[in-house]
């Protein structure tokens, strides 16, 4: 039987990836405490997790996850519609309207897969989508899957937008607005307040992703929506896995947004509903964000003292306005040799490349529970090895 050469093609395709230095592979944790992570025979201190809060291996969040597992099992064992929707689900979704002050809201597996489904639930083929340039990948998967006119604004740039609606707005039936709350590569603040001025001029809806605002900014917690007090209808998406510890993703608003999305976005209705243990931790972690602001206070004193010990030592770093810090360092290979050279000194903050970001850096991230002293050893790692 002669041999398929269909598959041949592999080969050479990941031989042009790594020869551009872009072959990805995963590290392998193999233990984990809050920021105190296992790689091999080493620990390392995590400077690259998304556990905004520390909430991730939070003793109440475990107690919720196993008691919802021992009460319902580890699956879901169906999709929401047909026979795996949990009173649990229920109480998660009243939880993040509550929170996010908005009438209706619905869980979904991922983030990843709640901004797919209402993206291309609420926009077809007559539609025209302007994503900020440096949205998330699965924002613009979405745009595409929902067959839409695509058409990318330059970073935060209202100018830009604001010319792009006024030529294009008009020949299409519905406009969506596409933008992250924190960008969650360079850690900047999108100017929301003013995108959705604009968006009223236009009759544009805006979508707004508060993946790593929401449990971070606001005096609730809730995320840039809450922190600038805007009262407009929105759409907000986020994900139960950043600050909230556990696993999952959710689209909030009103509750005709939220019926119809239960209707149309095909990744909620075709897949599996989220498991008991995951949807119960997110579920608990909402109540600890409410009780304790001083996870979020604790976060914000790290964020300063980050940036300030970054300036004094001159270290190159995106602007940020977040947990995130962009650092560049120019080349890949230059900014591969310092993660290596962090790793050595026992830390883990790993460079991202392209085709993830533009250019490459080391994406710091903090959460509430880095002490000073590591922040402080962090900063003197960067210093001396730009020195070499
Ligand atoms: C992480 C992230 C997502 C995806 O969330 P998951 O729950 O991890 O699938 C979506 N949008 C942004 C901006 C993110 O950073």
């Amino acid at each position: 039987m002669a041999i398929n050469q269909a598959y041949n093609w592999i080969a050479p395709a990941l031989r042009t990836i790594k020869r551009a230095n872009w072959d990805r592979c995963p590290i392998e944790i193999h233990a984990r405490q809050s920021n105190l992570i296992e790689v091999g025979d080493r620990t390392l201190v995590m400077f690259a997790s998304n556990n905004y809060l520390d909430l991730a291996d939070h003793p109440q969040l475990i107690a919720a996850a196993i008691a919802a597992t021992q009460a319902y099992g580890t699956g879901s064992t169906g999709s929401r519609l047909v026979s795996g929707h949990l009173a649990l689900h229920d109480q998660l979704e009243q939880g993040i309207s509550q929170w996010k002050n908005t009438e209706a809201a619905l869980v979904f597996s991922s983030g990843y897969l709640a901004n797919l489904g209402v993206v291309a639930a609420i926009t077809g083929a007559r539609d025209l989508i302007l994503a900020d340039q440096y949205s998330h990948a699965c924002l613009k998967q979405g745009a595409r899957l929902a067959g839409a006119e695509i058409i990318y604004f330059h970073h935060n740039h209202l100018a830009d937008l604001e010319q792009k609606l006024e030529k294009l707005r008009s020949q299409y039936r519905r406009c969506l607005i596409i933008t992250e709350a924190i960008f969650s590569m360079d850690g900047d603040r999108a100017s929301l307040a003013e995108i959705v001025q604009l968006a009223e001029n236009f009759e544009a809806m805006v979508l707004v992703d508060e993946a790593h605002s929401s449990g971070i900014l606001g005096d609730r917690g809730s995320g840039l929506v809450e922190h600038l007090g805007l009262q407009q209808p929105l759409i907000q998406t986020g994900t139960l896995s950043k600050a909230l510890g556990s696993q999952g993703g959710y689209v909030a608003g009103s509750q005709e947004l939220i019926d119809f999305c239960r209707n149309r976005a095909a990744s909620w209705i075709y897949t599996t509903a989220l498991s008991p243990g995951d949807t119960a931790a997110a579920i608990a972690a909402l109540e600890l964000i409410e009780a304790e602001p001083g996870r979020r206070q604790q976060l914000w004193q790290n964020i300063t003292l980050l940036k300030s010990l970054l300036a004094q030592a001159q270290i190159p770093c995106l602007p940020t306005d977040s947990a995130i810090f962009g650092l560049n360092f120019g080349e890949i290979s230059t900014n591969l040799a310092i993660a290596q050279a962090l790793n050595q000194a026992g830390f883990f903050a790993p460079a991202i490349r392209p085709p993830t970001v533009p250019t490459a850096r080391i994406r710091v991230t903090l959460n509430s529970a880095h002490r000073a002293d590591q922040i402080g050893q962090l900063v003197d790692v960067l210093a001396a090895s730009i020195r070499r």
